[in-house]
């Protein structure tokens, strides 16, 4: 039967986080005690004021089908914020609302890649960038950065993947899942370069935005020449904590707007009522929450870097956004515990899984096999028994 599905089904990967969270969930409802760095989701609830926002738009009836590129208080908000936070001028027509911004960079995608078509993906990149273009047939085109340079690519390397069929660039900055976060000048860099490129469309997934240690954000998108030809991605789940009402954003040219209207009209329509209502709140509203989870984000960055230093064999870099870790364990590839013998991050995360009984994800879905990705938005408490379960597993490969 498995003969009949279409081909693009067939050769999707699956999503390596959405995957592991599941086999998580399963193990635990066994009654395994695992410890869940998985997921790259807040630990804290969304704050009350938007929650109120939400029960107000029930109680109001915004209950109806919403415009497909969202509700033009939304989108009027988003504005707003965006002349707020990153001083950029958008009109409402130039922003599409959609169901999470995975949504939003499925739309592009599919709006711009024929097949063919190449597209720039630093690695480590977010596992869904190279699922999406795969979908739209086009060609990923990685770049490898290393630790040695925080993961971040150099403008050398960027003219060097450039070829006459590149159509987009893909990158986050705060970096899902290395942690890093390209400054203002290392951004000019990279601009040097895209200026001798007037072709290619460079998607900003900015959606860590919020959750930045080193101070203001950059986007890309406000360096001179970039703003015609950038699609600017961010929602709400990692900065109000608002993974499960879906809600993301694009700010783009407008005719990449229109595009990814036409191309939600089809799949989804507009994303939920109530939703939209709670990310006008989180938007206007009090910012505080945010900050204290980007403060706790923080204490518990340094908390993890300085226990992950202690353990032998194991490198990383220091992130300065984002809330992971993303260190490289190849030190251990070879070795064995008597039973099982480390060949790549795969067989490492699941050894971590059975041995320690603290979840990951294989960095070879981020597009570095030498490394394994997790999460530390959960309690400090939880992180340092990880981390120190983590060693002791570890030690036992020889
Ligand atoms: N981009 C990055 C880099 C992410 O880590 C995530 C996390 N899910 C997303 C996009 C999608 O976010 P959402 O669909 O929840 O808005
Ligand atoms: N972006 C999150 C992560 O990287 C959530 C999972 C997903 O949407 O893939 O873990």
């Amino acid at each position: 039967m498995l003969d009949m599905l279409a081909e693009r089904i067939a050769t999707l990967e699956e999503s390596a986080t959405l995957q592991m969270a599941a086999l998580v969930r399963e193990l635990k409802t066994k009654g395994e005690d695992i410890i869940d760095l998985t997921l790259g989701e807040p630990d804290f609830d969304t704050p009350q004021h938007i929650k109120e926002a939400a029960k107000m738009a029930i109680d109001m009836g915004f209950t109806k089908y919403t415009p497909v590129a969202g509700y033009l208080d939304l989108r009027k908000t988003i504005v707003e914020k965006l002349n707020r936070d990153n001083q950029l001028s958008y009109s409402t027509e130039q922003i599409v609302v959609s169901t999470g911004a995975k949504q939003s960079i499925a739309n592009v995608v599919l709006s711009l890649i024929n097949p063919g078509d190449e597209v720039i993906i630093p690695a480590p990149y977010w596992v869904s960038y190279s699922a999406i273009t795969h979908l739209a047939e086009g060609k990923v085109v990685e770049i490898a950065a290393t630790i040695e340079h925080d993961f971040k690519i150099t403008p050398d390397q960027l003219e060097k993947a450039i070829t006459p069929k590149s159509r987009l660039f893909i990158f986050s900055s705060p970096c899902n899942p290395t942690g890093a976060v390209y400054t203002i000048e290392e951004l000019e860099g990279l601009v040097k370069v895209f200026r001798k490129y007037p072709d290619i469309i460079i998607l900003s997934d900015e959606i860590y935005e919020y959750i930045n240690f080193i101070g203001k954000h950059a986007s890309i998108a406000s360096l001179a020449d970039m703003y015609e030809r950038t699609v600017l991605v961010n929602g709400f789940s990692k900065g109000f904590a608002m993974t499960g009402w879906r809600l993301g954003y694009i700010a783009a040219p407008l005719w990449i707007a229109k595009a990814c209207t036409k191309m939600q009209g089809q799949f989804t329509s507009g994303t939920c009522s109530i939703s939209q209502k709670a990310g006008e709140m989180a938007m206007t509203g009090d910012m505080q929450p945010t900050k204290d989870m980007c403060a706790a984000y923080h204490k518990r960055r340094d908390l993890v870097f300085n226990l992950l230093k202690e353990i032998p064999g194991v490198q990383t870099n220091l992130p300065t956004g984002a809330f992971y870790f993303f260190p490289n364990i190849s030190s251990f590839f070879g070795k064995t515990d008597g039973h099982t013998i480390i060949k790549n991050s795969s067989d490492m995360s699941m050894y971590l899984l059975g041995d320690a009984k603290v979840s990951t994800v294989s960095g070879d879905a981020f597009g570095d096999d030498h490394c394994i990705r997790f999460s530390y938005a959960t309690s400090e408490e939880k992180l340092q028994i990880a981390m120190e379960r983590i060693k002791l597993s570890l030690s036992k490969l020889k």
